[in-house]
């Protein structure tokens, strides 16, 4: 085990925020993972848990220990008889690169999800979704090293309580267990997911594909074009994607609503008496989109995601997060809830 003293964070997080951590160390296996904990509870250090940094917000220098999770490897298990793959990765893997390695074996599901920055460990944190298809749809389990108890346990599907970029990981479980590895059950049938309408334009119009006939790998370059076509790449512009989840609230409340923004866009959720709003709208409406305030911003095309100009701090992209969540509560009356998790 090696346990490194003031490490520079900047180069860890996607919004390329200077800031460092008393201790960190690079968690290759469990052994590594109990070692350093342990060197953790002598010194009474509090710990978390890093992928690639791409949902993280860090407003201060670190005083705990950052475990960097590193572990890697990928293992294909195919049923006899059976169209069903169980992928197990282990949660150090970048998650492009297992979309593009299953797509290449002929494994799909995972397509819609492509381009989704960050590591296999951290997907099930908040449900990693996009255009159309959420995390949860494929998750057989996952294996976790519970920090309280000192040991591998696995957790099904069910007991990771997924929602809308949400899960037990991110509530009740919070810091407490490690993912080490996740194990998802694909398809070798080539059905595609275009239910998203924006997949469904692009594939049709831009694309010249007919929907009944459109392959994984087809649905994989759409995807892949219309994200490099919209959002900022954080090698360039300091960046984690959406800022804030989009707001769900009763039908009542969004009739009341309605009524008085008539334009309000609105998403059906798994429940009927529920709805979605779009934080983008309701940002853009209230003004924030390209604006720039000292360092930081908000991206010119996209009013949910918050940008760090170079030399911006995680305080000034707090403070900024604050005052859109508190323009949006005063016209709306709508709390927005930060999807990135601020340190
Ligand atoms: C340009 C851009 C676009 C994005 N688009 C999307 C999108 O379309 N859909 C979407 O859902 N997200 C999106 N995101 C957010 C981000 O990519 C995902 O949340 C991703 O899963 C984060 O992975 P990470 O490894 O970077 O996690 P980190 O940022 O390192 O960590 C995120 C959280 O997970 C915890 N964590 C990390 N690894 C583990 C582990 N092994 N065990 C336990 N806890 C762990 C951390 O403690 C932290 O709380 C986007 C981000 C960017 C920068």
């Amino acid at each position: 085990m090696s346990i490194q003293r003031n490490v520079d964070l900047s180069c860890f997080n996607s919004f390329n925020i200077s800031c460092s951590s008393s201790y960190y160390s690079e968690i290759y296996n469990v052994a590594g993972l109990e070692n350093a904990l342990d060197f953790a509870r002598q010194r009474k250090l509090e710990c978390i848990i890093l992928g690639a940094g791409s949902n993280i917000l860090f407003t201060c220098d670190y005083q705990g220990l950052v475990l960097h999770i590193k572990c890697l490897g990928i293992d294909i298990e195919s049923a006899d008889g059976s169209d069903k793959v169980l992928v197990k990765a282990a949660a150090g893997e970048n998650w492009h690169q297992l979309v593009t390695y299953c797509l290449a074996g002929g494994i799909h599901g995972l397509e819609n999800l492509a381009l989704i920055p960050g590591t296999v460990g951290a997907a099930p944190i908040q449900n990693i979704g996009a255009y159309g298809v959420e995390l949860e749809q494929f998750l057989h389990q996952v294996t976790v090293y519970d920090m309280q108890r000192q040991q591998v346990l696995t957790m099904n599907q069910d007991a990771c309580e997924f929602a809308y970029r949400d899960s037990v990981f991110k509530r009740e479980q919070r810091n407490q267990l490690v993912i080490l590895d996740v194990t998802l059950c694909l398809s070798r049938s080539t059905e595609t997911n275009t239910s998203y309408q924006a997949l469904q334009q692009f594939l049709e119009q831009t694309m010249a594909v007919e929907l009944a006939k459109v392959t994984p790998r087809q649905v994989f370059d759409a995807v892949c074009l219309i994200r490099r076509s919209k959002l900022p790449d954080p090698k360039q512009l300091g960046n984690a994607g959406s800022f804030f989840k989009n707001p769900i609230i009763s039908r009542q409340r969004c009739q009341l609503l309605r009524s008085q923004f008539p334009n309000l866009p609105v998403y059906p959720t798994a429940t009927t008496d529920e709805v979605k709003i779009p934080a983008g709208w309701l940002l853009e409406q209230a003004g924030w989109k390209g604006r720039k305030i000292g360092n930081v911003g908000v991206h010119q095309e996209q009013s949910l995601v918050l940008v760090n100009y170079g030399q911006g701090t995680g305080l000034e992209l707090l403070e900024l997060a604050r005052a859109m969540q508190e323009s949006v509560s005063a016209l709306y009356g709508i709390d927005l809830e930060a999807e990135v998790r601020v340190i």
